[in-house]
C-alpha cells in the first residue's frame, strides 16, 4: 500500500431517475446500487466501494427524504442528513430538463447545497441526449445557484467523462486509511450484496403489494470444494401470514421467479454458476429490530 493512500466518501444525491444508481454501476463496473423506479428501494447507505493500490472511494447513496414512522424510515433519513454534511465529496447528479435550464424539482436541494460548505460536484448527466451549448446553459444556471467545486458533463450510459470523474474525486481526498479490505465492492460482505440482489427482484415483482414489508437473510453463501458453484441459502422475511401467500404465489410461481430472475443478477456477478434456495418466513415487526437494521446494513451510532 502506497504511503500517500489517499481515501474518502463520495455522496451521491439528486431527485429521482436521474441516473444515480446507474452512474454508480458504471463507476464500479459491476451491477451493485439497485435500479428501479421505486424510491425507497434505495435504502442502504453504502452503495460500493472501489479500491486500488492508489485509493479507495466509498460511494454513499442517498435515499430521498421520509417521515419517520418507524426505526427504518428513522434511520434512512438519518442517514441521509450526515451524508450531504460530512461526505468528503458530494456529487450533485441532475440530467436535462425539457422547457428549463435548472429542473424546478432541483431548486430545494441546490439552495441546502449551496450553504453547505463541503466539496461539492454538480454532474450533468445523460449528455448524450442534448447538444453542447445547452450542456453550457446548465453549467452556468446551476452554478449561479451554488458554487459547485467543479462541474463533469456526463453520461453514466455510455461512461462518458467517468474516469475523469473518478480521477478529479481522488484528488480533493485527504491521504486516509484503506477503510475497507480491497476485493470488497461493497460494506459488509457478499452476502449483503446478494441480499440486495434478491430483494430487488422480490419488490420488482411484487410491485405494490408488500409495501416495504421485506427484508432478506443469507443464511449461508459457500463456494463447493469439487465443483466450480456457488451455494446460496437464503431467507425473505415478511410481516404477515397473507404477505406469504404472495410472496410464495401459486404453486410457488412467483417465489421461483423471484430466485429464477436473482440467481441471473448474482451469476452475473461471481461468473459462477449460482444455486439458489430461497424460503420465506414470517417475523412480525422486523422493521423496529436492531437485528434486522444491522441486517440491512445500518450500523447502530
Ligand atoms: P436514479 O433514480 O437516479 O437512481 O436513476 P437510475 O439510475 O435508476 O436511472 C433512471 C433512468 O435513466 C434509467 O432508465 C436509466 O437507464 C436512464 N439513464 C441513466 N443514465 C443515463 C444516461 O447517461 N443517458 C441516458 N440517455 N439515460 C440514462
Ligand atoms: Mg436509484
Amino acid at each position: 500500500m502506497s504511503k500517500n493512500f489517499k481515501s474518502g466518501f463520495a455522496s451521491i444525491v439528486g431527485r429521482p431517475n436521474v441516473g444515480k444508481s446507474t452512474l454508480l454501476n458504471s463507476l464500479l463496473g459491476e451491477k451493485i446500487a439497485i435500479i428501479t423506479n421505486k424510491p425507497q428501494t434505495t435504502r442502504n447507505i453504502i452503495r460500493g466501494i472501489m479500491t486500488t493500490d492508489e485509493f479507495q472511494v466509498i460511494f454513499v447513496d442517498t435515499p430521498g427524504h421520509h417521515r419517520a414512522k418507524d426505526k427504518l424510515s428513522e434511520n434512512m433519513v438519518k442517514m441521509s442528513e450526515r451524508s450531504v454534511k460530512d461526505g468528503d465529496v458530494v456529487l450533485f447528479v441532475t440530467a436535462p430538463a425539457e422547457k428549463h435550464d435548472i429542473h424546478p424539482a432541483d431548486m430545494d436541494m441546490l439552495e441546502i447545497l449551496s450553504k453547505r460548505n463541503s466539496t461539492k460536484f454538480l454532474l450533468i448527466n445523460k449528455i448524450d441526449t442534448i447538444s453542447k451549448d445547452r450542456v453550457l446553459a446548465i453549467t452556468k444556471a446551476y452554478n449561479d445557484v451554488c458554487a459547485f467545486d467543479e462541474t463533469f458533463p456526463v453520461s453514466a450510459l455510455k461512461g462518458d467523462n467517468l474516469l475523469a470523474l473518478r480521477e478529479c474525486i481522488v484528488r480533493y481526498f485527504p491521504n486516509g486509511p484503506r477503510y475497507f479490505p480491497e476485493g470488497i465492492m461493497t460494506d459488509s460482505s457478499d452476502a449483503f450484496l446478494v441480499g440486495e440482489m434478491i430483494r430487488e427482484k422480490a419488490l420488482y415483482l411484487l410491485q405494490e403489494e408488500i409495501p416495504h414489508g421485506i427484508a432478506v437473510e443469507i443464511g449461508s453463501l459457500k463456494k463447493r470444494e469439487d465443483k466450480d458453484i456457488i451455494d446460496i441459502e437464503a431467507t425473505i422475511y415478511c410481516e404477515k401470514n397473507s404477505h406469504k401467500g404472495i410472496i410464495i404465489g401459486k404453486q410457488g410461481a412467483m417465489l421461483k421467479d423471484i430466485g429464477t430472475r436473482a440467481r441471473r443478477d448474482i451469476q452475473r456477478l461471481y461468473d459462477e454458476k449460482i444455486n439458489l434456495q430461497l424460503w420465506v418466513k414470517i417475523k412480525e415487526n422486523w422493521r423496529d429490530s436492531d437485528f434486522f437494521m444491522r441486517n440491512l446494513g445500518f450500523k447502530a451510532d
